[in-house]
């Protein structure tokens, strides 16, 4: 095996998946693309770990990019047809940019002539970061690759076969999805979320939109404390028994938990080049072709914080997006970049993307939830069908949508209007009673 390549991704997460797939319809040339990963498997859709992974449903290589993407699925089979070089259980211990290389734990090396893309992605925020004490009992789970997942699914079932009790820290993303998780495999009656918020998902979810989830969890058996800061885990033997939590009233309180997930954010995977390319937001700083401050290095993905726009004022600033929308795009801006022959591809553009799916329902949400807007919600709310909540900014201009249990040309109807920044909606003036009948009069104004 040579140990140079023309280019050399570094990662091989969700955007080196859909970097490499770039490369392939741009057209390289076997042996021109080396991946490294320190995972034992080619890439794979990150998000399914706490969706159908959790289920029982999604398993390797069920889910290799680019099955999210709608691509061909990606087995370690499709980079050796192409190839591509993939080196599996390979972690990057040292990058030196200036000799362009990399030094893996095993002392081995591994150059790139031309090209390196770094998709390092992030990892889980630990509670042993913050000294929370007890954080390091076994028992505490963290979610972020497939050995963790693994872990989680076998912990279930032995708390569930114990009558057991779970706890999840955090409700954002990660702990509602895993909370949903666990409810539908066994332990609904026996989970409970924990987070220091007024209500699930708050950065994004208005008080209304929330109050809509916490029925559902409530009545799928999942309970949900707010205004809790954990402060502690209690333990037996080295296995956690229990989390310990101030409520807003500063009273002490522990739960039972014989298992617990913690998702409290993420932070990029930075370090290998502190010192060697420039960095914002928390993570390595690219320009609009995703490049770094070192030519011939790019970054894509969560570790990348490009200039993105912000929908409500306009204003550009550095920022990270965790997000496989980003993470398909952003990769595929760098490969054009480099394989562009002739102009350079046009600025990127981004607008901001989230989703998810809990229990029967399923949400979108574009651009931004602007703190300043007016939120007008509108559908069924009652009966969780289709329904949904408009920000809209200065002169009415939509800043923001979200919508849940709406098809996939509603969202996109939605999309649309958000990257369009509709203007002149009146809160007033819009008939809010049906989700559909606002998405199709939003449609009517594009
Ligand atoms: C459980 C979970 C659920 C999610 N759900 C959603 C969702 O519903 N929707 C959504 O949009 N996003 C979701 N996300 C976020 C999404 O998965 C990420 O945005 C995406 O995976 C980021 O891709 P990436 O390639 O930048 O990084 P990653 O996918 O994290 O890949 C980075 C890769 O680099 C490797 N690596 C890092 N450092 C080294 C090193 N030194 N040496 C060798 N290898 C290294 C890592 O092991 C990993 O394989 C979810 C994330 C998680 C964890």
């Amino acid at each position: 095996m040579p140990s140079t390549y023309k280019t050399v991704i570094l990662g091989g997460g969700n955007a080196s998946g859909y970097a490499a797939k770039a490369f392939v319809e741009s057209g390289i040339a076997p042996g021109d693309l080396a991946i490294v990963t320190e995972e034992p498997y080619v890439a794979y859709e990150r998000p399914a770990l706490s969706k159908g992974y959790l289920l029982g449903a999604a398993r390797l290589p069920g889910f290799h990019t680019c099955v999210g993407g709608g691509g061909e699925r990606q087995a370690p089979e499709w980079y050796a047809e192409k190839g591509i070089t993939y080196l599996t259980n390979a972690h990057v211990t040292k990058a030196d940019l200036a000799a362009r290389t990399l030094t893996l734990a095993s002392g081995d090396t591994i150059s790139y002539s031309q090209n390196l893309i770094i998709a390092t992605g992030a990892r889980a925020v630990k509670l042993t970061e913050f000294g929370v004490p007890g954080a390091d009992l076994s028992g505490i789970h963290y979610l972020r690759d497939v050995k963790d997942a693994d872990a989680l699914v076998a912990a279930v079932a032995a708390t569930k076969e114990a009558s057991g009790k779970a706890v999840i820290v955090g409700g954002g993303y990660i702990g509602m999805e895993c909370a949903a998780g666990l409810a539908s495999t066994g332990l609904a009656g026996a989970t409970t979320i924990v987070m220091p918020e007024d209500r699930l998902m708050a950065r994004l979810l208005t008080p209304q939109l929330a109050a809509v989830y916490e029925r559902l969890y409530g009545a799928k058996g999942v309970a949900v404390v707010k205004g809790a800061k954990v402060t502690a885990f209690t333990g037996k033997d080295g296995k956690v028994t229990g989390v310990t939590y101030t409520d807003a009233a500063g009273a002490s309180h522990t739960l039972e938990a014989s298992l617990v997930v913690v998702g409290v954010g993420a932070r990029a995977n930075t370090e290998l080049f502190t010192g060697q390319l420039d960095m914002a937001a928390g993570g390595i700083k690219v320009d609009y072709m995703m490049a770094t401050s070192v030519p011939g290095v790019y970054a894509v993905g969560d570790v990348a914080a490009f200039p993105l726009t912000s929908v409500a004022t306009g204003a550009v600033a550095h920022a990270r997006q965790e997000h496989v929308t980003h993470c398909r795009s952003s990769a595929a801006q760098a490969v054009k970049a480099i394989t562009s022959t002739s102009a350079p591809p046009p600025a990127y553009e981004y607008l901001p993307y989230f989703y998810s799916r809990v229990f029967n329902l399923s949400w979108v949400f574009y651009g931004e939830a602007a703190a300043d807007a007016t939120t007008v919600h509108f559908g069924d709310m009652n009966e969780a069908k289709v329904f949904g909540c408009l920000w809209l900014g200065a002169g009415g201009r939509l800043v923001g949508a979200f919508l849940e249990g709406g098809s996939a040309d509603e969202a996109g109807v939605l999309k649309s209007a958000v990257a369009q920044g509709l203007k002149g909606l009146e809160a007033a003036a819009l008939d809010t009673a049906s989700g559909s009948g606002l998405v199709a009069a939003l449609k009517a104004k594009l």
